[in-house]
């Protein structure tokens, strides 16, 4: 009985954050004779590791305590004592308290530290190790964050901003121009009262780091990694990813866009052409994007609105539009690409615009699964409170933004709208102005089904014309 009871209650510890399988488990025992002793725990890395996940649980009663650690085959990797039961490690982030950076393989040792075990201890462990490698993700998993908001719905966000990890830049104490810590960046952005931000520092992951320290403090916005990958031929933000991306198009292991679409996909993460709209050349540097080799299947989505642009001729939206018209399937939506928190309003603060994204949960994957699926709307002015929802229908037939219908003879389009006192509902018809209604909560559009073929678009817009929403394409398909 005296050793069953330690071992149920190690059971209990064990679910249901054990659900993950392990790639490796140890187990033991902390006894008395363990007291005020260091403990190594091997395990191997094999080749091509990319992540590491370690979890610990063991039986505290009787004021058994285990300190946590890791060494990788030549060096300290980092030290947690008895705060965490679980740490990560990656060539790009980790953990706080533990050191990112190569994963070599070979024998490592998990380090206990015993700082209390009583003489008849009887305390059991366990050790599981997981690793990512190739397409197995079982270190990631086992260090995901839970959901900030489980429910479906519509969520505000930012997909594009710099802090002291490019070129983003705010006030220091004294008044100076100083690189802009990451978390006032995303201090900022918690405090515009967004759902969720892509940090997207130029060509680099030294803040994913920072933005896995920050997550816990900031549990009311979801910090998606980002990194905006900045080419000669343009700029592309991937969004959700997990590891450093080449961005060096021309070098051998770089020879062309779709080199960086693939490492982009294989991270994990979806791919957004940053302000088409912008000249190129020696007005704005690699600013449009001019690549010939782009495979559109490749690229989930356009930021048809960057910053200001809006309204102006350096606006996305044509480039979108065009794209669609070329037949293909691409999600736009908005970034403030802010470099300065402090930035007033109006000038580009975070979260102007805002990409509002429908999606099954406030979580990492669920945003990019959202953006894919395209029922996702920019606020130009970002607010938190207009909605543009779009539904075409045809007999039975009824399709959502990013969705297809293959319509009857006639199809009716209804935008729902909400937070918008005055202006107009235009129909987007292959990227012309096909209608427009005075705005109503709800607003319905009769077309014929040829003046619907390609795809179809509701923009909400001031009475003289300016954008306040955009919507995105529901594709119509006709003929076979
Ligand atoms: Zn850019
Ligand atoms: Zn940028």
């Amino acid at each position: 009985m005296l050793r069953l009871l330690p071992a149920l209650a190690l059971l209990l510890l064990q679910t249901p954050a054990h659900a993950q399988q392990a790639d490796q488990v140890a187990t033991g025992e902390i006894t008395g004779a363990d007291h005020e002793t260091y403990k190594q725990i091997p395990f191997d890395v094999p080749e091509g590791t990319e992540r590491i996940t370690v979890r610990l649980t063991y039986d505290k009663a009787n004021k058994t305590v285990v300190d946590l650690g890791v060494f990788d085959p030549q060096r300290f990797r980092g030290w947690s004592g008895g705060t965490r039961d679980r740490f990560t490690l990656s060539a790009s982030d980790a953990s706080p308290g533990y050191l990112p950076g190569a994963l070599p393989a070979g024998r490592w040792h998990v380090q206990f530290g015993v700082p209390n075990a009583r003489k008849d201890a009887h305390s059991p462990y366990r050790v599981e190790i997981f690793l990512d490698r190739g397409t197995v993700r079982n270190a990631s998993a086992a260090i995901a964050d839970a959901p900030i908001n489980a429910a479906p719905g519509w969520f505000r966000g930012d997909l594009h901003m710099h802090d002291a990890h490019s070129d983003g830049s705010c006030k220091s104490k004294t008044g100076k121009k100083i690189p802009c810590p990451l978390f006032r960046t995303v201090d900022a952005a918690a405090n515009a009262g967004l759902d969720f931000v892509a940090v997207t520092d130029h060509n680099t992951v030294s803040h994913f780091g920072g933005l896995r320290e920050l997550q816990p403090y900031f549990d009311n916005i979801l910090l998606i990694p980002g990194t905006e990958v900045t080419t000669f031929g343009g700029h592309a933000n991937a969004i959700g990813l997990t590891r450093w991306v080449d961005f060096r198009i021309g070098t051998p292991g770089v020879p062309n866009v779709a080199a960086v679409e693939k490492a982009v996909a294989e991270a994990g993460a979806i791919l957004s052409i940053n302000h088409p709209g912008l000249p190129s050349g020696e007005a704005c540097m690699g600013c449009g994007w001019v690549w010939p080799d782009t495979d559109w299947n490749g690229i989930t989505a356009i930021e048809a609105i960057n910053a200001n642009t809006v309204n102006t001729p350096l606006s996305g939206i044509g480039f979108w539009y065009k794209q669609l018209n070329a037949g293909h399937r691409l999600t736009g939506v908005g970034g403030s690409d802010n470099h300065n928190p402090d930035a007033e309003a109006g000038r580009a603060g975070i979260g102007r615009p805002t990409t509002v994204v429908h999606a099954e949960a406030l979580s990492t994957p669920a945003i990019l699964a959202g953006i894919r699926a395209g029922r996702v709307f920019v606020d130009v002015e970002g607010t938190r409170t207009r909605v543009l929802d779009v539904e075409a229908v045809s007999g039975r037939t009824r399709a959502l933004m990013g969705e297809t219908l293959a319509p009857g003879a006639k199809l009716d389009v209804t935008a729902t709208i909400a937070g918008v006192d005055a202006g107009k509902a235009v129909l987007i018809a292959n990227g012309t102005e096909a209608q427009s209604l005075p705005l109503a909560p709800a607003v319905t559009f009769h077309l014929d089904r040829k003046a619907a073929c390609g795809w179809i678009a509701v923009n909400v817009t001031t009475q003289d014309g300016k954008l306040l929403l955009v919507g995105n394409p529901i594709y119509v398909r006709c003929g076979r």
